[in-house]
């Protein structure tokens, strides 16, 4: 028998250079991939991968499920353990709606400004993702 055929569920711990955002045990977990989705069943196949800003939904062990805004990072899978190393994630309960609502109105006037010399869109188009993926997150709480 190999080592991982006992495994039914998938350890998932999110951590932020702020400390540890969640650790479950989950039957399912989705993280934001590069080029898509990626769904993480038990036993899945070791995988190591950049992961972008996005939500993370994860199907607890009673069926629920739960959500996070995430900012960009590492996924790693191996046995039943996936760590997801990521710049932010907070719980779509823990999202500050005004928060992201200001950074979007923020970033926006920046993005008007991108013609003027030393204005840099790069970052204020990156701050724009972040918010409206918070608030997109924040409406599954
Ligand atoms: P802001 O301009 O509002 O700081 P930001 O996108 O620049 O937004 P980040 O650098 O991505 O912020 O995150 C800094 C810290 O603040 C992280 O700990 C992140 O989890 C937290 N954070 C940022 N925005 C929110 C929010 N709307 N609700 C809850 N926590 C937030």
């Amino acid at each position: 028998m190999e080592a991982s055929e006992g495994i039914k569920n998938v350890k998932c711990e999110v951590v932020t250079p702020e400390g540890l955002v969640l650790d479950e045990h989950a039957q399912m977990v989705v993280i934001p991939g590069e080029v898509g989705e990626i769904g993480v069943l038990p036993r899945h196949a070791p995988i190591v991968t950049n992961t972008i800003v996005g939500e993370v939904r994860v199907k607890t062990m009673d069926g629920k499920m739960k959500h996070l805004a995430v900012g960009n990072g590492y996924a790693k899978m191996q046995y039943d353990r996936l760590m997801l190393l990521v710049d932010t994630a907070e719980k779509a309960e823990d999202i500050d709606i005004d928060r992201a609502e200001e950074a979007i109105k923020r970033a926006e006037k920046w993005l008007d400004q991108c013609h003027e010399a030393g204005v840099d869109c790069y970052r204020a188009q990156q701050s724009r993702n972040r918010a409206k993926n918070r608030l997109r997150v924040a409406g599954k709480a």
